[in-house]
């Protein structure tokens, strides 16, 4: 097979190089920083380097993060192996020492004598090249790359901030006062989810938002454009106390079933099954096990999100698959750009992987590497991985699983997997997700 091109030696251009060089694939990483060159939040020149915490999350295969780090571990992944050689005590999470980690890399990718590093920005997509491309730049792909990405794509399909809303799995939601209906029963009435507040509630609730603690935009973050279209819920909250009343908890076209009807003519404060106000959650995968708060981008902490979120009218108990924020990060709408094997429709030479595909976090980006190398060392004669395992749910929501348009970036969660074909107590559950993914792979893993 002819060299393969890398764009970044982050975690996902690392793992894709791996993947390759160690099934005697020649490959070529072009990487922006050097000695005099970083990102906003590169600190080194080194391969994979950790921008923030030194934790790739929890180890324990009962986690969806935990079983990711397994499923890579069993598919030869040169980020595990580094991060196992290179931990540091930390619990159940998985932590290293991050320059040893980095080190590590770079020694077994050029010990392979098949991976070459050339110290420059690649500006522009190389559509008209007839050699195969990597992708893998990352939440900080350079403005340049950015642009280009941008004139081949559509506006619309990149975006240089995420401005995510929570993520709640519907099993947490309560059903005896949350209801579906979509404003004016127009859709097929199922695709919302309402949760309804009362005059009191709704101002003690933007009350906490105005109060709680919010985290800070970094210096570099200060000027996001973001702002204009994507207010976060809690700057919407101290504009005015019934601006988000008007905006997203707007409460129109919507009866709460668990009130019967007033009669005619009663007044519209004096009706129960009319709310004040009312939160609205829209399907956020394909399989329906997810749900987002729409409208609810947010700077708050986390903690403070768990706990004023779960003063809303049906989400006393909500279990989130993942919380609220804001960042700066560089990614593109895969779903609409990606084929299966994470190749760009428009053209097929290139693939995109890691941060840059809408996958959030050190594990998930190396694990969409692992998945590009592996395509591209078979010439894509695999097949993709079942969804039923953490990397293949990974894989199937940024290219065909994710619903609608708001495409946000995703860690993984057990939210992302098929139902189990069992009826499944609901402590069983995770232990029961993993185990059927660590066969499912195996299974996968025969055609290697
Ligand atoms: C400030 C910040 C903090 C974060 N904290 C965490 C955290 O604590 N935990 C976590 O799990 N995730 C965190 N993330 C997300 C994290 O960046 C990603 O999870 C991970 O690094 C992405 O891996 P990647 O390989 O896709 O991108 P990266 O690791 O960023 O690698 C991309 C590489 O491409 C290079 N590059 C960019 N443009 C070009 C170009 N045009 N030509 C050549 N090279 C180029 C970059 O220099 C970089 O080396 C954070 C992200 C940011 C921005």
């Amino acid at each position: 097979m002819k060299k393969v091109n890398i764009v970044g030696a982050g975690l996902s251009g690392s793992e894709a190089a791996w993947q390759l060089a160690s099934r005697g694939v020649e490959v070529e990483i072009f990487e922006i920083r050097d000695e005099n060159r970083k990102t906003f939040a590169h600190r080194t020149a080194d391969f994979a380097e950790l921008v923030c915490s030194n934790s790739l999350r929890s180890d324990d295969v009962k986690t969806a993060v935990g079983l990711l780090h397994q499923e890579m571990r069993e598919l030869n992944s040169l980020i595990m192996r580094s991060a196992d050689a290179n931990c540091v005590p930390a619990g159940s999470a998985l932590a290293v020492d991050r320059e040893g980690f980095s080190k590590f890399i770079e020694a077994e990718l050029l010990a392979t004598k098949k991976v070459k590093i050339s110290r420059r920005e690649i500006s522009e997509l190389p559509i008209d090249s007839n050699e195969t491309w990597i992708i893998a730049t990352g939440p900080l792909t350079s403005d340049a790359l950015g642009k280009s990405i941008l004139q081949n794509s559509g506006e619309e399909h990149l975006a240089f901030f995420d401005a995510i809303a929570p993520i709640i799995y519907k099993d947490s939601i309560d059903f005896s006062k949350a209801w579906f209906q979509s404003r004016y029963d127009k859709g097929n009435g199922t695709d919302y989810i309402n949760c309804p507040l009362t005059r009191e509630q709704y101002y003690d609730f933007v009350d906490e938002l105005i109060r709680a603690e919010k985290t800070e935009f970094k210096e570099w973050e200060k000027d996001t454009p973001y702002f204009d279209g994507c207010l976060p819920i809690e700057v919407m909250a101290e504009r005015g106390v019934d601006t988000l009343r008007h905006g997203p908890m707007k409460p129109v076209g919507l009866t709460n079933p668990h009130f019967p009807k007033s009669p005619e003519g009663t007044k519209h404060k004096d009706r129960p099954e009319k709310a004040y106000a009312v939160v609205q959650l829209r399907q956020d995968n394909k399989i329906g096990t997810l749900y987002n708060m729409v409208g609810f981008q947010t700077k708050m902490k986390y903690g403070e999100q768990q706990r004023i979120f779960k003063k809303i009218v049906g989400l006393e108990n909500a279990e989130f698959a993942r919380l609220g924020g804001i960042h700066r990060n560089t990614f593109i709408n895969s779903p609409k750009l990606l084929d299966n094997f994470l190749r760009f429709k428009k053209s097929s030479n290139i693939l995109f992987s890691g941060q840059v595909t809408g996958v959030e976090g050190y594990v998930e980006s190396a694990a969409m590497g692992l998945l590009a190398g592996i395509f591209v060392a078979s010439d894509f004669k695999v097949t993709t991985p079942n969804p039923k395992t953490a990397i293949g749910a990974l894989l199937n929501h940024i290219t065909v699983g994710h619903e609608g348009l708001d495409f946000q970036p995703m860690n993984v969660n057990f939210g992302l997997f098929e139902n189990l074909e069992e009826k499944t107590k609901k402590t069983d559950r995770k232990e029961a997700y993993s185990k059927r993914a660590l066969s499912e792979l195996a299974q996968w893993k025969t055609q290697l």
